[in-house]
């Protein structure tokens, strides 16, 4: 019999240190059948869609919402999203509802919900009662707290950051779901939480810490009896809420007492490698004098690109992407050939009066948060303006996690920055350069988009005329996600410290909420 199964989605990873709000209008919604469109497009709902055809399941839909990382979100989101759910399960569920698969992010807050997965757990609790199963998929940077694990049976999150494997931790969830829909087995879901917090990163599942703790994981998953999933959640911590951080979680059926141990030796592990996911940045300063100097790190390639990363600006992370601090030093030092992404929907509008090969002033980047050094004055040469719609080249990139096969960056236009002038509007051009730009001659370019994007995907900037593969140095405002695509073609890759919203430096935000103690900002171990 085909089982009857809930689909739903709620995503948002909120940074809580942010200033502003994401509203209900910042997100991308799709009601009904509308979800049913995500088939076959690389996303996490897409993958619980191909297990639902492949199971025969009744799928019924009640509504997705997703949103870009951003600051904290209003209550009308969570209420909105429970709103829909209700009335889909209310006309449902007399005709009998067997599962629900849900897309969750795990790292949302709201103004009056610091945890927004669990209050949607909990109402949702409240209609269908206890005993019907709840899984579906979780970001790996999740932060997750045991009232919500508790009340669930058959999460999987994602195992790789980037998350390459969105969809297939998708459709692993959709697994699990369906085995206990089929056999009637009741699971349980195990939580455990050391004392711990990375930045962003210190997440990547390329290096330690979580390099160790996803092989323990998938160790766990294959020998202890009964485990049917293991999750280990990196968690987010531009959040102040109590759970911010590392958590694991573990569905089990049959006794949980083992799986219960083998979380709590994830747990040591991630206290005896904390250090190792504390990472810090090198200045810009320093790193912009090695690279001048041709000091690159060892086992640099011959060719390709010097990407300089800035986590503090990680748009993935919920920040503006309009940092100018790493452009206006790439001018100052009169860098060639280098290409840097900033969103200002202004900018883009500035120049639409500017014809291709003309000069103008720019006032760019610096409005979203006062943390990011303020807005940059250049007088600037347009060399292209156009949409920004863009298909992915990569499948399978951090970036189909968040949208599926496809990415807007609104309209854009592509300029070269000929050098500051004053922020008064008067007095001549600074030629930064030592050699002018000139044609031929590459200079810095700006890519400035309209919606802040990831730097996920190259065709970001291929779509706008830029080969990546052909410049001397890009700037991207990620702190790991980035690299499945930029590690191949890169000459050398750099990660520089900036002030902005996403620093990797713990300690230097505003904390109130998280239990402590936690490391970095307490160094005592809890039990000591
Ligand atoms: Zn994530």
């Amino acid at each position: 019999m085909s089982h009857r199964v809930l689909l739903a989605g709620l995503f948002h990873e909120t940074h809580t240190f942010l200033e502003g709000e994401t509203t209900l209008a910042d997100f991308q919604c799709r009601r009904g059948a509308e979800l049913l469109t995500a088939a076959g497009d690389g996303s996490p709902l897409a993958g619980i869609l191909d297990i639902a055809t492949e199971r025969g399941w009744t799928v019924l839909p009640a509504i997705d919402l997703r949103a870009s990382p951003g600051p904290i979100m209003a209550d009308e989101v969570v209420e909105e999203y429970c709103r829909s759910v209700d009335e889909i399960v209310k006309r449902e569920l007399p005709a009998g509802l067997d599962g629900v698969c849900l897309v969750l992010h795990g790292a949302g807050a709201s103004r009056g919900f610091p945890d927004v997965e669990f209050e949607v757990i909990r109402r949702l609790r409240g209609v269908i009662g206890p005993d019907i199963p709840i899984g579906g998929v979780l970001d790996l940077h999740g932060n997750i707290s045991r009232e919500f694990a508790e009340a669930t049976q058959a999460f999987v999150a994602y195992r790789q950051n980037p998350h390459a494997d969105a969809c297939e931790a998708a459709r692993d969830g959709a697994r699990v779901l369906d085995r206990l829909m089929a056999s009637g087995e009741r699971a349980k879901t195990v939580w455990a939480q050391p004392a711990v917090m990375w930045p962003p990163t210190g997440t990547g599942t390329a290096f330690e810490p979580m390099l160790t703790l996803e092989r323990e994981a998938r160790t766990i998953e294959r020998t202890v009896p009964g485990v049917l999933a293991v999750n280990v959640f990196a968690g987010f911590s531009f959040a102040d809420t109590r759970e911010t951080g590392v958590s694991f979680t573990a569905v089990v059926v049959g006794d949980t007492t083992p799986a219960v141990q083998s979380l709590q030796r994830l747990c040591d592990i991630a206290w005896t490698l904390r250090e190792a996911g504390n990472v810090r940045e090198e200045s810009l300063a320093a790193v912009l004098d090695r690279i001048q100097a041709g000091d690159l790190p060892a086992g640099s390639r011959s060719a390709g690109p010097i990407v300089l990363a800035e986590p503090s600006d990680n748009i993935g992370g919920g920040a503006p992407g309009d940092g100018t601090i790493l452009l206006g030093a790439l001018v100052d030092r009169g860098f060639q050939n280098a290409v840097v992404a900033i969103d200002d929907p202004l900018a883009v509008r500035a120049l639409e009066t500017i014809a291709i090969g003309g000069r103008t002033r720019l006032v760019l980047g610096g409005r979203g948060s006062s943390l990011s050094g303020g807005a940059i004055h250049l007088e600037v040469e347009l060399l292209s303006r156009g949409p920004g719609r863009f298909q992915l080249e990569d499948p399978h990139s951090h970036l189909a996690s968040m949208c599926g096969d496809s990415f807007d960056m609104g309209p854009c236009a592509v300029v070269r920055a000929v050098g500051r002038v004053p922020a008064t509007g008067a007095g001549p051009a600074t030629v930064a350069a030592q050699r002018p730009s000139s044609a031929g001659q590459p200079g810095i370019r700006v890519l400035i988009t309209s919606y802040k994007t990831p730097p996920f995907d190259l065709a970001q900037w291929r779509s706008q005329g830029i080969v990546p593969e052909e410049v001397d140095v890009i700037a991207v405002k990620a702190a790991v996600a980035h690299r499945k695509v930029y590690d191949p073609i890169a000459r050398a890759h750099f990660t520089v410290e900036t002030p902005g919203p996403c620093t990797s430096n713990l300690a230097s935000l505003p904390w109130k909420r998280v239990r402590r103690p936690v490391f970095p900002l307490d160094t005592a171990h809890p039990g000591e």
